[in-house]
């Protein structure tokens, strides 16, 4: 007899966690399944963003620029010291700990919030029933009035490089236990920039081989420039246009052969990194029956509300269309939970930012130029350089610049795009000003703090209209 929940949530990532836990904030009596272990082989809550993505990564570009800035710019403010050394376990071990408090955070958040979790695999039966085969081996099955998908993904494993010791995924990457001398990343995604510049600050040399001819498609590519400048001087390898075909692990390193414009290539390296995408987690995930509906990158299929179709059954998160980003999953979670009691719950996928943490960092909202162009819409575009910021300056940050573009009739924002210091966090005036309908002219005309890195997002909206006071127009 299946033990009867209001909502069953498959995953605890941060789709899954926020769903079960606005429902059970809202009075629904709340189950959330996981499979996933820690490194300590306990059940582990929070998904790929706890447990080996999001907080980890950042955990280790923080430990990493640490030692970079040591090295390359204490100099300037006067400090010196003896050469810095990295003890990699400590700075392991560092992330390792903030990982167990933030998945033990969500326990505690689940046992305060009233959801009851279950911990092992759940498969979605025919009428809403979930069956969960857990860690002891027993099974159990659940009944949901509503049940909420939010499986995740799982990293795409290329045929000709499997992932073993020498040929790694986000999850080996997370974990080398010395600074590779040579360091391969397959992909220039937000992955293999992330992870290529923790290794590359640490003094791996980082060659990444990216497929496609332009250097991150997805961004406006005026800030792709500005990045792969950056990069460069930082001593990453990126070579764009480059097709790989297949890997070798040998006694010297693992062979990487590509072919680009100028013929066949090959590099030798001590870790290869494949960072070529995520797949929706569904394998296994859906008994004979169920009705749902995947598509053909095998994406559970939904509506603009996040519902399957099928009567009670939702799904969220990296599983469904739109960005595999941490925080869309959220907003989608809070959404269907709050659908479900009756609320009004939507997600705006347009104003979701999107944010590559390096260094520079790169962030954006919105449509880029390029897309504006391509879609006819007529703009005004206006732009701010770090240089001319006096506290980024101050910094030693200088790099990068902040670009508003806006309806060249109506003047509504229509996209912001950054690189610099701290614009994962700059980005969110262009969120705010967007989810308003704001326009470069209000955003002009609001107050921000001086001196402040939020300048450049000020002047970039005065340049908008030609009137910014500190650069020509
Ligand atoms: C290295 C790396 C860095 C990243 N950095 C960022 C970042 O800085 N910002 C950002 O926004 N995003 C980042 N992401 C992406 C982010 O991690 C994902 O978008 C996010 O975790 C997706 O959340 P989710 O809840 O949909 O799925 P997941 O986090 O993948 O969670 C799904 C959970 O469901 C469980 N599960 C799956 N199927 C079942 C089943 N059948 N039964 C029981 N349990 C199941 C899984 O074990 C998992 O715990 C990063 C990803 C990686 C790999």
């Amino acid at each position: 007899m299946a033990e009867q929940f209001d909502v069953v949530v498959i995953g605890a990532g941060p789709a899954g966690y926020h769903a079960a836990i606005r429902a059970a904030q809202l009075g629904l009596k709340t189950a959330c399944i996981d499979a996933a272990l820690g490194k300590d082989g306990k059940p582990a809550l929070g998904g790929t963003c706890l447990r080996v993505g999001c907080i980890p990564s950042k955990a280790l570009l923080d430990s990493s620029r640490q030692f970079w800035n040591m090295g390359h710019l204490f100099g300037d403010h006067g400090i010196s010291f003896d050469k810095p050394k990295i003890d990699v376990p400590t700075m392991i071990g560092r992330k390792d700990k903030i990982v167990k408090q933030f998945t033990g955070g969500i326990a505690q958040l689940f046992k305060a919030n009233k959801v009851t979790p279950f911990y092992g695999f759940g498969q979605l039966q025919p009428g809403n029933v979930v069956k969960v085969k857990q860690h002891d081996g027993s099974e159990v099955e659940l009944k949901g009035t509503n049940v909420i998908i939010a499986a995740g993904s799982d990293s795409i494993e290329l045929p000709f490089a499997k992932f073993g010791e020498h040929i790694v995924d986000n999850v080996g990457a997370l974990d080398f236990d010395k600074v590779p001398k040579r360091l391969g990343v397959i992909g220039a995604g937000v992955i293999g920039l992330e992870l290529g510049s923790v290794w590359n600050r640490l003094g791996a040399e980082v060659t990444v081989l990216e497929g496609l001819p332009n250097f991150l498609a997805a961004a406006d590519a005026e800030v792709g420039k500005v990045a792969a400048r950056e990069f460069k001087k930082q001593g990453l390898d990126i070579r764009l246009g480059c097709k790989v075909s297949n890997t070798e692990v040998k006694k010297d390193g693992v062979h990487v052969f590509y072919t680009d414009d100028k013929g066949e290539q090959e590099i030798v390296v001590d870790k290869l990194l494949v960072a070529v995408g995520r797949r929706a987690a569904t394998k296994g995930l859906l008994a004979e029956g169920t009705g749902v509906k995947l598509n053909e990158r095998g994406m559970i299929e939904v509506d603009a509300h996040c519902h399957t179709g099928v009567d009670g059954v939702w799904a969220v998160g990296d599983c469904v269309r739109g960005p595999m980003l941490a925080h869309k999953g959220f907003e989608e979670g809070i959404a269907v939970a709050e659908l479900i009691a009756g609320l009004p719950g939507h997600v705006n996928l347009d104003t979701i930012p999107w944010v590559i943490y390096t260094e520079p960092e790169i962030a954006w909202v919105g449509k880029t130029e390029e897309q504006l162009k391509a879609e006819g819409i007529p703009y005004k575009a206006g732009s701010f350089p770090f240089a001319a910021v006096g506290r980024a300056v101050a910094m030693a940050e200088p790099a990068g610049f902040v670009k508003v573009l806006a309806h060249a009739e109506t003047d509504t924002v229509l996209g912001m795009h950054l690189v610099g210091a701290n614009v994962s966090e700059l980005v969110h005036e262009g969120v705010l000003t967007m989810e308003f309908k704001g326009s470069a002219d209000d955003l002009a005309r609001i107050c921000h703090a001086h001196p402040s890195l939020s300048e450049a997002v000020h002047d970039a909206a005065m340049a908008v209209h030609k009137r910014s006071i500190h650069k020509a127009n």
